[in-house]
């Protein structure tokens, strides 16, 4: 078994070590004996939706949003077909910003988003910096918290059928005002947790691997458990601490 993951701009939306969360499915794939095919997808590149389990972008300032905002749009029908068919996205603070109608940094147009999910983010004039925790329903066993940190001044207000990832227990999360934190619509995440996220929230990273094991092979394909007490050790660590 192999899944193929496309890896949306790396050059440009790729920070605070965002691309851990690549090699901690690619990690827990192997494990099992399931190869991950990493492809980067790179400014000019055409997306084939029919050919990815899995898409991953990245976070990135407001300059790299700017720089990749007209690209993205030259593959919105590509995403948006994916998104439909139910692969499987996750998308870190401006890669997740990006998924929704806009972006509107502080004092310039708005960036047109990809229209995937039904949110909006305006800037704020503060900067949410330090760990988070949330309590999620989206997990592949009986740990329903994830942990992370946040670094964002966008604030992200969810619409319509678009869910919230989790409920706030530390930190601030979507906008600091709704208790909310990240956004989910069909099979796409959306995260403002930076860390990066997967390699201390093993529960999510197979909850994701386990959504694109179903659509892909069917009922049948099982994920094995593994010894994960490093895993849940780190996790355990920064459970509701702030800083
Ligand atoms: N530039 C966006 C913001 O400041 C996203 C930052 C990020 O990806 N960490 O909100």
């Amino acid at each position: 078994m192999d899944f193929n993951l496309a890896y949306l701009y790396p050059e440009l939306l790729n920070i605070y070590g965002d691309k851990g969360n690549i090699l901690a499915i690619e990690q827990r794939c192997l494990w099992r004996g399931i190869n991950l095919n990493i492809h980067k997808i790179n400014p000019g590149d055409k997306i084939n939706p029919d050919l990815y389990d899995f898409y991953f972008i990245g976070g990135g300032q407001d300059q790299q949003q700017l720089m990749i905002a007209d690209e993205l749009q030259t593959q919105k029908n590509a995403l948006t077909q994916a998104a439909h068919s139910n692969a499987v996205f996750l998308a870190i603070c401006g890669g997740y910003q990006l998924l929704g109608e806009y972006y509107k940094p502080a004092s310039k147009d708005k960036i047109p988003g990809l229209e995937i999910m039904d949110t909006y983010t305006v800037a704020g004039n503060k900067r949410y910096i330090g760990n988070v925790t949330i309590n999620t329903e989206f997990s592949n066993n009986d740990t329903k918290t994830l942990v992370g940190f946040e670094n964002h001044s966008g604030l992200t207000y969810l619409r319509g059928n678009t869910k919230p990832l989790g409920v706030v227990s530390t930190g601030n999360g979507n906008n600091a005002e709704d208790n909310t934190e990240g956004g989910v619509y069909k099979n796409v995440f959306g995260t403002y947790l930076h860390g990066s996220l997967l390699p201390k929230n093993p529960h999510f990273t197979d909850y994701l691997i386990n959504l694109a094991g179903k659509r892909k092979y069917g009922n049948s394909f099982i994920l094995d458990s593994l010894n994960d007490q490093i895993e849940v050790f780190a996790h355990n660590r920064v459970i509701n601490k702030k800083y």
